[in-house]
């Protein structure tokens, strides 16, 4: 049976704000191998075999959460395969209501949240009440939580290790018990602290998005670590979603599928991995 694909982290902004960030990318990152707009990203993902997917925006700056979270929240009225995550940001005037006006007027199932992106960690308190707001609709928290990418092109401003890594997710699993956190990348690098926290908190998940697939990206940044052992991938099978941050990667975004086809894991962990678990987390 041909499988199908629902993956939890793919991104795109109003046309202008594209733009822009192809630009960044393709200036900082690497080459962006589509370089869609929106209708052709959704016929793309749809006739590539994805039942669905999680379209994230994300807030660089105070202010523009809102709009932000408007348009996607548009966009998953529009098209019923769009998973739509809204944004705050912590100097947003009213990060609670910011929060709560895309889940009540905006029909988001979650938030993003980048550290690095932003520029302040998870567990700034004025992001508390916000928090608390995706627990009360039941919404979902997808957290880069990664302390990569790391190189200074990338990260002009901030020190990763301040923002990001476990031991700024943990306070949030004690502080919020019940708020489901989707942490970016597999916790990129730091696998074993992340296992540790799976095996500790049940409402802690972890997306693929990159992580089996960096060899293109490696040539220009060789500081990226390399994958967690296949061991870790069918442990936690039953919380790993499949993620690929389309359209902003340098090759196809069928690749992220290859390379979890490719693990030395059971059929039935990479089942779960590239559409059950999305298919549960949704419903
Ligand atoms: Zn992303």
């Amino acid at each position: 049976m041909k499988r199908k694909f629902i993956d939890f982290h793919t991104h795109f902004f109003p046309e202008n704000f594209q733009r822009a960030i192809y630009d960044w990318f393709e200036t900082y990152g690497w080459g962006i191998h589509h370089r869609f707009t929106f209708e052709e990203s959704i016929s793309y993902l749809k006739s590539s075999g994805y039942e669905k997917w999680v379209v994230a925006v994300y807030a660089h700056k105070k202010g523009v959460a809102d709009f932000l979270n408007r348009w996607v929240g548009e966009a998953g009225k529009k098209y019923g395969e769009i998973i739509p995550f809204g944004t705050v940001h912590p100097e947003d005037e009213d990060p609670e209501k910011v929060v709560e006006r895309a889940f009540k007027d905006y029909g988001v199932k979650g938030i993003k949240f980048h550290t690095h992106v932003a520029g302040f960690p998870p567990e700034d308190e004025r992001l508390f009440p916000a928090y608390e707001k995706i627990l009360k609709y039941n919404g979902l928290l997808l957290l880069h939580a990664s302390h990569h990418p790391t190189d200074a092109g990338l990260l002009k401003n901030y020190d990763p290790g301040k923002l990001s890594g476990a031991e700024h997710v943990e306070p949030l699993l004690i502080k919020f018990p019940g708020l489901k956190i989707i942490v970016a990348h597999l916790g990129m690098g730091e696998y074993d602290r992340f296992a540790s926290l799976m095996d500790l908190y049940p409402d802690l998940y972890l997306d693929t998005t990159m992580v089996h697939c960096m060899d293109r990206v490696k040539i220009k940044h060789p500081e990226t670590p390399p994958p967690p052992p296949d061991s870790f991938m069918e442990k936690y099978a039953d919380r790993i979603l499949l993620g690929s941050d389309f359209p902003f990667i340098p090759y196809p975004v069928e690749e992220q599928i290859r390379c979890i086809e490719k693990l030395n894991i059971s059929d039935e962990a990479k089942e779960k991995i590239l559409y059950r678990n999305g298919r549960r987390m949704v419903r």
